[in-house]
């Protein structure tokens, strides 16, 4: 029998086999700790019903175990060189398969509809590239595909801010925007040793819960998260301040006024007001056609 893909023994082996040199470019560093390949797969609560998608599987350490304990997976990879070693090394397993495509470019939508039929639900799986992670996570979120969890390996930083409360410097408008789709939480962090090559950051395993229904419910989403955006934009900078770069110049007296009557002191700083906040303040500025 042989070792785990991710037994660091084996990862060099199949390396040097094939004679892969890693692309930094790509955010190509490879898990070879079983330990959190545990972890990550406890978190995702598969089972033969199940369904996963994974992005950007390397040499298959994560994809190998994944197809042990979902009914399918589909992993999606864009660097041609790696197909033919993910052929060879997951050639025990029937029930995986893989996409050469880019993950940003890919219909979500249509790959749902043509991997996953008859899953009882969906999870995305994935040690992510990490100079993409945010455009992939916000991606599945926006596209509202179907899916149960997203766990995620991260950069250690991207984790506290997806999972931040108000009040603190990492809660921003990525906590929001995560935290408005999904229940957000922390797994595990993870050494740079875990990784080969190992990368100049720390790393975290994140796991995002998809809500039945978002947060918080506002009449206008799209100006939901312009409001969020704008009162980030300068983080130094008041509420009001921020809003009325947003709104108009002109308009500074009347938003001051509306945010009390919403209960919210226009001196505050975003970092300091809660989703619900956000979404009554939203609500006020669609009635004043701001
Ligand atoms: N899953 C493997 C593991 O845990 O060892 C590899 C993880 S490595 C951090 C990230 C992988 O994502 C690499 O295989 C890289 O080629 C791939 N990748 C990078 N950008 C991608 C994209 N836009 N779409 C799909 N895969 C991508």
């Amino acid at each position: 029998i042989s070792k785990d893909i991710a037994a660091s023994g084996r990862t060099r082996d199949i390396i040097r086999k094939h004679g892969f040199t890693f692309k930094k470019s790509l955010g190509q560093n490879f898990l070879i700790d079983l330990n959190i390949l545990d972890q990550i797969i406890a978190a995702a609560e598969l089972d033969e019903t199940r369904g996963a998608l994974e992005i950007g599987p390397g040499i298959g350490a994560l994809t190998e175990r994944l197809a042990k304990a979902a009914g399918k997976v589909t992993a999606v990879e864009i660097d041609n060189r790696l197909l033919p070693i993910l052929k060879d090394v997951l050639s025990p397993y029937e029930n995986v398969e893989v996409i050469h495509s880019d993950i940003l470019k890919t219909d979500l939508q249509q790959l749902w509809q043509e991997q996953f039929d008859g899953c009882s639900a969906v999870s995305v799986v994935a040690n992510l590239p990490y100079y993409v992670t945010t455009p992939i996570v916000m991606k599945l979120l926006e596209d509202r595909v179907p899916l149960e969890h997203i766990v995620v390996m991260v950069q250690k930083e991207v984790a506290e801010r997806m999972t931040a409360s108000p009040g603190g410097k990492e809660y921003g408008s990525l906590s929001i925007a995560v935290q408005y789709y999904c229940e957000a939480k922390l797994v595990c962090t993870v050494p740079a040793g875990s990784f080969i090559p190992a990368p100049n950051v720390d790393s975290a395993v994140i796991k995002l819960t998809r809500r039945n229904k978002p947060a918080v419910s506002v009449t206008d989403e799209a100006l939901f998260f312009d409001v969020v955006r704008a009162s980030f934009a300068q983080r130094r900078k008041t509420l009001v301040n921020n809003l009325s770069a947003f709104a108009g110049k002109e308009r500074k007296t009347e938003l001051a006024e509306l945010l009390a009557d919403c209960g919210v002191k226009p001196e505050r700083r975003a970092e300091t007001l809660s989703l619900s906040e956000f979404a009554t303040v939203t609500d006020a500025m669609a009635d004043k056609g701001m």
